[in-house]
């Protein structure tokens, strides 16, 4: 089972708060303004300060 970090674009407010969080992890979409997944973390921990951080809850983890 792979776990992945998924972006809930209906619920992001491009509030800008997970990429600068997680650099490595999230950037802003330069069009919608919304942050996407740049970069799935080796270690799915990694982006829980910004899934913690996020004001809306938009960041959730996944099982596939
Ligand atoms: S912290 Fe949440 S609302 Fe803010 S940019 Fe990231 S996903 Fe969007």
């Amino acid at each position: 089972m792979t776990k992945k970090i998924i972006v809930d674009q209906e619920k992001c407010i491009g509030c800008n708060t997970c990429p600068l969080v997680c650099p490595e992890i999230f950037e802003l979409d330069e069009t919608s303004y919304k942050a996407k997944v740049k970069k799935q973390p080796e270690k799915i921990e990694d982006a829980d300060s910004a899934i913690t951080a996020c004001p809306v809850s938009a960041i959730t983890v996944e099982e596939e």
